[in-house]
């Protein structure tokens, strides 16, 4: 290979410090998340050790910790270490109701990954509906002033992680509450997640409004019932700056709303492999979508070495938090328990170009304005839950109602006979 690889390292931080330093330096003394560690075999303990039971009624919860339902996977789902299907099968015999409800939910994920890899970077523009902005707005506001804010964004700094709750929470207070520019907030959040992912600003969108018109409002009702102990300790108990819901605000539409209606922004993934007969294949790519041991194209050539690039161009454009490094690093080292990997550090185009390699075909559009210039010697169909097709996404609902009823669920078949009924 024309340019200098390097070996993962067991010690992800220091490795991260000495060949990524440059994108340290602004966050000064950094660690790696405690709770969550990069890598396939992470990943399958923490889907071993989640029990679904009581999913339901406690996914919502916030404090205590002890009483959270959530599965804490999306680290490794986001970054291909487990597959949405390993998750689906997981709970596969356990009670219905919970069963589908995580499921849902797996759904909701495989709904806005379609959604990204057809409608790509429009997902940064407000789908329908324009929130309104203020001059001057403070986002999250200061900090030892509100102690559910506090603690929302001191796990999130900590951890890179959050549960869906607290997200809305996050989201709602800095857009509808405050009106400050939600593409900025959904940054902020991005930067810290170890599962931030451009696919999930749909997580923004549905939160402020802009998808359905339809707000979520953050106020102390929400504290009060999922996280109570926060408003007993808050400086602010006496005189909540949030004891009223916010104000309904008033949604434009979108100067450019996007199209999401059945047809459009048809898919643009390879359903079947792409093999240039004439090329063999030296190396595996494997991009940050996809670092897990079943990903398609490490399946197809279990003898060839995995070949990962830190992007330098798209990380001095992201900025991510190092923790995510880290991450990212660990799951090559644990990789490397298991096969060669090699690791480079560059442009991925530049470095990749004159070597034939095998690669799964990522569905974001990153992979493929590169994978143009990379001309890879094959790649291989994105592993999905729900085939991609050309459905409506104009709402979750619409998307799931096309479907395969392989992928059904109890909620979905409620819907169908109300439908039936009226
Ligand atoms: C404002 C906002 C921003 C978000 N940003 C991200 C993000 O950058 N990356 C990300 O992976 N998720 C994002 N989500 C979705 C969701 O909050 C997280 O996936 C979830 O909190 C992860 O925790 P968990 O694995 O314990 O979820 P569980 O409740 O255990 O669910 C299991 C899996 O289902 C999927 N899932 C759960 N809830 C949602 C949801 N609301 N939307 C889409 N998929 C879901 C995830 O893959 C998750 O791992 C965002 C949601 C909101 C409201």
């Amino acid at each position: 290979m024309s340019f200098s690889i390097l070996s993962p390292s067991s010690n992800a931080e220091d490795w991260v410090r000495t060949h990524l330093g440059e994108f340290c330096e602004p966050f000064g003394d950094w660690t790696a998340s405690e709770r969550f560690r990069g890598g396939r075999t992470a990943a399958l303990s923490a889907l071993e050790s989640f029990k679904v039971r009581g999913y339901a009624a406690t996914r919502n919860e916030v404090l205590p910790i002890s009483s959270r339902g959530a599965s804490q996977l999306s680290p490794y789902i986001r970054h291909g270490l487990l597959t949405l299907g390993e998750a689906w099968e997981h709970v596969s015999t356990a009670p219905d109701h919970d069963r589908d409800k995580f499921r849902d939910e797996l759904l909701w994920q495989e709904y806005t990954r379609h959604m990204y890899s057809r409608i790509g970077t429009h997902l940064a523009d407000s789908l329908r509906y324009q929130p309104p902005e203020r001059p001057n707005a403070q986002g999250w506001g200061e900090r030892n002033t509100m102690a559910c804010l506090d603690f929302a964004l001191a796990e999130l700094e900590t951890d890179g992680w959050v549960p869906n709750q607290m997200r809305m929470w996050l989201a709602s207070h800095w857009t509808v509450r405050e009106g400050a520019h939600w593409q900025a907030g959904e940054r902020e959040m991005y930067r810290q997640l170890l599962d931030g992912s451009y696919a999930n600003r749909a997580g923004w969108q549905w939160t402020i409004g802009s998808a359905t018109g339809r707000p979520y409002g953050f106020s102390r009702w929400q504290v009060t019932k999922r996280a109570p102990a926060l408003c007993n300790e808050c400086p602010s108990r006496h005189s909540c700056p949030i004891e009223q819901w916010p104000d309904e605000p008033q949604l434009d539409e979108a100067t450019h709303r996007v199209e999401l209606r059945k047809g459009q922004n048809p898919p643009h993934e390879p359903l079947l492999p792409i093999i240039d007969a004439s090329r063999s294949p030296e190396a595996v790519w494997i991009t940050a979508e996809s670092l897990g041991d079943s990903d398609p194209a490490l399946t197809a050539h279990p003898d060839l070495p995995a070949l990962f690039i830190f992007d330098t161009p798209l990380l001095r454009k992201l900025s991510l938090h190092p923790r995510r490094l880290a991450f990212l690093s660990e799951c090559l080292a644990d990789l490397a328990l298991r096969r060669e990997v090699h690791v480079g550090i560059g442009n991925p185009v530049e470095l990749l170009r004159s070597i034939n390699v095998a690669v799964t075909a990522a569905p974001v559009p990153g992979f493929r304005s590169r994978s143009v210039q990379i001309s890879p010697a094959a790649v291989y169909p994105w592993p999905w839950l729900a085939p991609i097709s050309d459905a409506p996404l104009s709402s979750f609902s619409a998307w799931r109602r096309a479907l395969p009823s392989s992928l059904a669920t109890a909620s979905l078949r409620r819907q169908q006979r109300q439908k039936r009924r009226r």
